[in-house]
């Protein structure tokens, strides 16, 4: 190993042994890095989620929205929308994130959950022209220093895939608003189908929910034509079902996966590190995610993570 890749090496460890940055197996996270590098961007994936993964926790001193709750909360919609939502929300979320639960029956209800949501918002007939305003007045906020994987991403060539089970129309407009769209962006989510007047009637299908990521048909065909060939992928997910993400895509070699561990850490810790190569804790910026991919992406000295 040559001193740039000695020092480059170096900088990671010191990244991953900083507080808040949990590592079950770091020699094996180091090789997955190095096999990855070696390979060269030419054969990497960088996949992600999107809320609470690429969007902060928390805003403002108060939780961030989702790319749902744009619209849930907005006072563009109605009360008894909201309040309808606001139930839905406190039935199935619990759910969501129960650990004892296993995933093929939290799978039923998260439908269940999406296709409630969804015909409220039809029932509510809303505007795609409202969207834009209820981004802009929604407490969401992209980590801090996303503008800088974003950049690195795109300067490479590497497609950033963002599966969402969120609201693909909301979520796309985060990314027009933070002035974050590029070439090499490309989301598969939910997405609202609006008539000619530009009110929504309908809605894509099969949902994309928290538990089926990467796993319909449709999903998966939706992303063939740009993962050709990329078969090492980088994965960040705040969830307990992101980690499977990547496990239907064809061709896969090495998944370096890191999780955005956002709350109850305590509770969590052991099962996100049994699932996540790298796990954060507290709702940290994106230094370590950045970290990763300057290593893989064999930056000059000059750009090198520093402490
Ligand atoms: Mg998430």
């Amino acid at each position: 190993m040559d001193n740039i890749s000695n020092h480059r090496t170096s900088a990671l460890e010191s990244v991953l042994a900083g507080a808040g940055v949990h590592v079950r197996n770091r020699d094996d996270v180091m090789q997955k890095v190095a096999a990855i590098a070696q390979d060269g961007p030419d054969k990497l994936l960088f996949l992600s989620d999107f809320d609470q993964t690429l969007t902060r926790y928390w805003v403002n001193g108060e939780r961030g929205f989702t790319s749902y709750k744009v619209v849930e909360k907005s006072p563009l919609m109605s009360e008894d929308y909201r309040e309808k939502a606001r139930q839905l929300a406190d039935k199935y979320h619990p759910i969501e994130v129960a650990v004892d639960m296993s995933l093929e029956e939290k799978t039923q209800h998260m439908v269940k959950w999406w296709e409630g949501n969804h015909n409220l918002m039809i029932g509510e007939r809303i505007k795609r022209s409202q969207l834009k305003e209820m981004v802009a007045n929604a407490n969401i906020q992209f980590r801090d220093k996303c503008e800088v994987l974003f950049s690195e991403l795109d300067s490479f060539n590497i497609p950033l895939l963002v599966f969402s089970a969120g609201l693909g129309d909301t979520l796309l407009e985060v990314f027009r608003q933070f002035s974050a769209v590029r070439p090499n962006l490309h989301v598969v989510s939910n997405r609202l189908v609006f008539d000619e007047a530009g009110v929504a009637v309908s809605h894509s299908h099969p949902f994309v929910h928290s538990y089926n990521k990467g796993k319909s048909p449709e999903q998966l065909a939706a992303v063939e034509s740009f993962i050709v060939g990329r078969s090492n992928i980088i994965l960040a997910g705040d969830s307990q079902g992101d980690p499977k993400m990547a496990d239907s895509l064809p061709h896969t070699h090495h998944v370096l996966k890191i999780g955005f561990l956002n709350h109850d850490v305590k509770d969590r810790l052991d099962l996100y590190m049994d699932i996540y190569d790298i796990v954060l804790s507290g709702d940290c910026d994106m230094t370590v995610v950045n970290a990763v991919v300057q290593t893989v992406l064999h930056p000059p000295p000059y750009s090198l993570v520093s402490q």
